[in-house]
């Protein structure tokens, strides 16, 4: 998972990405990086690490002009390198070229092998790199028909920015995966990939890009097309879960809104009677929280505080003090929970080792009882669109019961949100609209479970964007 950023038409291009980007910095710790454009050269700053620690005026005076694009990039284990950070920028027969990507390609081993047989030299693990090179190589006359060709070809999750001397294309895959929506400040276009970068630099925010739409900005003007066949939509349900910032507007909906949704359906689905209070792991479980104690009337309280100085890139010092991961970064008000027969809401179990070891802490502060209640149905398959989630078998719901997680988490219950329970909160019961996989394993570019009745094979080695 990433975000990405990108501004047409502004003297301060690359102040404001930085800017974007911090906004974004929830889709990404690992690196970071910026691209402008003066109209005639493309300047790079990319570093590992946070946005803010990365860039200073000093830095961002040696990128100037008019346009830039950025880029946040997620931790995924064992590629956490500098080549892999983005925006990628390269030389080719068309002249200079930056590209900034969210989202994963699930056929880019396959591509990656036919190119590399073909003689492709390729500098980084990146599935991204693959889009550049088949642009590089397309015969199409212009620019946003080398894209589209290039895109044409690729199966998977992005949404995905191009810079060059001269235009910034934008394209959104057909599914919709991932967001990317579209603003304005002070007569200059602006993309990002959440209403929260728009809101920080003051822009007007004006749409979502549509599924399969690709917008050209050029100093004509913005031009919108959309030159792929529809298909059904797949939009990330997950962003909604988790991922996006909660003061976004998502997919058209306010992601606080529907989260808070999902804790009112939680509590309708999945009650917890005689429970004294409702708390949340922050920071992901507080809207639907606050969302259960509503629709419930249990109060909502402060059970555990979150530390603001761990990062999730956090490096622990030696194996032998690992167990202390969890309480670095969360806190038991020992106050609030003496004696207490507590709910606490979160918005998913992966592994089940942090939900394990968070129940500990809440007996360990005195809590009587703890229900655990998730807002998500349990995860049993892995995203290969671009969030990191582990393998199947480490992910706890592949094969055990809610009862038998109930027992490894030692919750005296657990409940978790129904599909149904979640699409309605997301104001698609149906969930048509949505790509579900993984909770319901029905992958929407063709089957891709290993071990599983499988007709292709993604390559969950690949780095992701
Ligand atoms: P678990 O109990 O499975 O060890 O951890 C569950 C926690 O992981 C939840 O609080 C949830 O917010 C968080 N989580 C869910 N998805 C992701 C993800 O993609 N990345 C990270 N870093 N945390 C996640
Ligand atoms: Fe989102 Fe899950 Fe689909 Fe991945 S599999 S795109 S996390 S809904
Ligand atoms: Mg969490």
């Amino acid at each position: 998972m990433c975000g990405i950023f990108g501004i047409v038409g502004n003297p301060e291009a690359s102040n404001l990405t930085y800017l974007g980007l911090h906004a974004l910095q929830h889709r990404g710790q690992e690196s970071a990086g910026i691209v402008a454009s003066d109209g005639q050269d493309l300047r790079a700053h990319r570093e590992m690490g946070l946005v803010a620690d990365i860039f200073n005026a000093p830095v961002l005076e040696k990128l100037p002009g008019n346009a830039a694009i950025g880029h946040v990039r997620y931790s995924t284990a064992g590629v956490s390198q500098l080549k892999n950070a983005q925006p990628l920028t390269v030389e080719y027969v068309g002249g200079q070229l930056a590209v900034a990507h969210n989202g994963n390609l699930v056929n880019a081993q396959e591509l990656r092998t036919q190119l590399e047989a073909d003689g492709a030299i390729f500098q980084s693990d990146s599935d991204t790199e693959v889009v550049i090179h088949l642009i590089a190589r397309s015969k199409q006359p212009s620019f946003e028909q080398k894209v589209v060709e290039a895109l044409s070809k690729v199966k998977g999750a992005y949404s995905i920015l191009f810079l060059t001397d001269k235009k910034l294309v934008a394209v959104r895959d057909p599914n919709g995966f991932r967001p990317l929506v579209l603003g304005m400040v002070k007569n200059s276009w602006v993309l990002a990939s959440e209403t929260t970068a728009l809101d920080l630099i003051e822009a007007e925010y004006l749409r979502e890009l549509e599924a399969g739409e690709m917008v050209v900005i050029d100093e004509t003007g913005l031009h919108a097309s959309q030159p792929f066949p529809p298909t059904r939509l797949g939009r990330c349900i997950f962003e909604h879960v988790y991922f996006a910032k909660p003061d976004s507007v998502l997919f058209g909906t306010s992601v606080y809104e529907t989260r808070k949704e999902m804790g009112r359906q939680l509590a309708k689905e999945q009650p917890a009677p005689g429970a004294d209070l409702v708390i949340a792991v922050p920071d992901s479980g507080v809207a639907a929280a606050i969302g259960y104690a509503q629709a419930s009337g249990i109060p909502y309280d402060v059970g555990l505080i979150r530390s603001h100085y761990v990062g999730r890139t956090f490096i622990e010092p030696q194996q032998s003090i690992r167990h202390f991961g969890v309480k670095l970064k969360l806190s038991a008000v020992r106050q609030v929970l003496k004696g207490k027969r507590v709910v606490v809401v979160d918005d998913s179990i992966v592994r089940g080792t942090t939900s394990r070891k968070i129940v500990k802490m809440l007996k360990a502060a005195g809590a009587l009882e703890v229900h655990l209640r998730i807002s998500s149905p349990p995860t049993q398959w892995p995203c290969y669109y671009g969030i990191d989630t582990p393998s199947r078998q480490e992910l706890i719901a592949s094969s055990h019961s809610v009862e038998e997680i109930a027992r490894y988490v030692t919750a005296d219950t657990l409940g978790y949100i129904s599909m149904e329970g979640l699409g309605s909160a997301v104001g698609d019961k149906e969930r048509t609209t949505f790509c579900t996989a993984c909770f319901s394993g029905k992958y929407l570019t063709g089957n891709l479970n290993p071990g599983a009745t499988s007709v292709s094979e993604s390559n969950p080695k690949l780095a992701t964007a």
